[in-house]
């Protein structure tokens, strides 16, 4: 009898030890879920990811640095439509690589920063997944906006992201196409235009500024982050067609692989300073 039930307990806990890991995940170099690679081993694995200027961060508004001089950031070519443009699930984000060679971007100090690609951190409706929290509090995506200037510096425009009942029309270029690369590696061609404006939310020329890191390995820190200020929406149908994507290819897929949520835990401020613009 002790024996039997030695082994149920056994067999139990092996079970439970099982559960939420997707194996396939640990066999990437990086991931967000597995036992070996995810996160919290991120600092080990890769020795970027254990700087102390790292993203993403809390912003706690009653602490932000006020400073009315700071210029309302500007952007060019964000009105132009992206008439072409590749998705692409890379098994960490969906990302968006617009290939018609408009030139788009922010000015930083006089500075250009070129749009490279937008990709996003989501997780449910239960168990937000935006990276960068604003007084603690997360909301259900965050998009980023990559940008790099000819001298290779990075700055990222971060759009937190709220979900609400009604669909956004800014989503839906981007959520018809979801379907199609359910697996990594699958990439497709948007099959109609993108308006990035849209894509930003009202007032995209107020922001939270402060210097991190990529949020991904290898974490390359020296990144100029600018969260806005407003916020976005996405339909809850909407961020649904997210939540159905896989990390792992195709043969694969099980219910612990998908790839929600892919957001890197919140890192330490470490004393640095976040600038707000009027
Ligand atoms: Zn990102």
């Amino acid at each position: 009898m002790a024996v039997f039930t030695l082994l149920a307990i056994f067999l139990a806990a092996t079970k439970l030890s099982a559960a939420g890991y997707c194996d396939a995940d640990n066999e990437e170099t990086y991931s967000y879920h597995g036992s070996r690679n995810g996160p919290r081993q991120w600092p080990r694995l890769f020795t970027d990811c254990n700087g102390n200027k790292q993203s993403p961060i809390d912003i706690k508004t009653s602490n932000v640095k006020r400073d009315r001089h700071l210029k309302q950031l500007s952007f060019f070519g964000y009105d132009r439509a992206v008439r072409r443009a590749d998705i692409l699930n890379d098994g960490h984000t969906v990302m968006i690589t617009p290939g018609d060679n408009v030139k788009r971007g922010i000015t930083i100090q006089g500075r250009d920063y070129n749009l490279l690609q937008l990709h996003f951190h989501w997780g449910s409706e239960k168990n937000p997944g935006a990276e960068h929290t604003l007084n603690r509090r997360r909301f259900e995506m965050e998009a980023h906006f990559v940008h790099i200037s000819s001298d290779n510096r990075i700055a990222v425009v971060g759009v937190l992201v709220q979900m609400v009942n009604k669909d956004n029309q800014a989503f839906k270029p981007i959520v018809r196409v979801l379907s199609d690369v359910l697996y990594k590696d699958e990439s497709r061609r948007l099959r109609s235009s993108l308006n990035l404006n849209q894509l930003l939310p009202e007032s995209p020329g107020s922001y939270y500024r402060y210097t991190g890191s990529l949020t991904t390995p290898m974490c390359a820190e020296g990144v100029a982050w600018f969260v806005l200020q407003s916020k976005q929406t996405i339909g809850q149908n909407q961020l649904n067609s997210f939540l159905k994507v896989y990390s792992v290819e195709k043969e694969d897929r099980s219910s612990d692989c998908l790839l929600a949520p892919n957001n890197r835990p919140i890192q330490n401020l470490n004393g640095r300073a976040i600038y707000a613009s009027p």
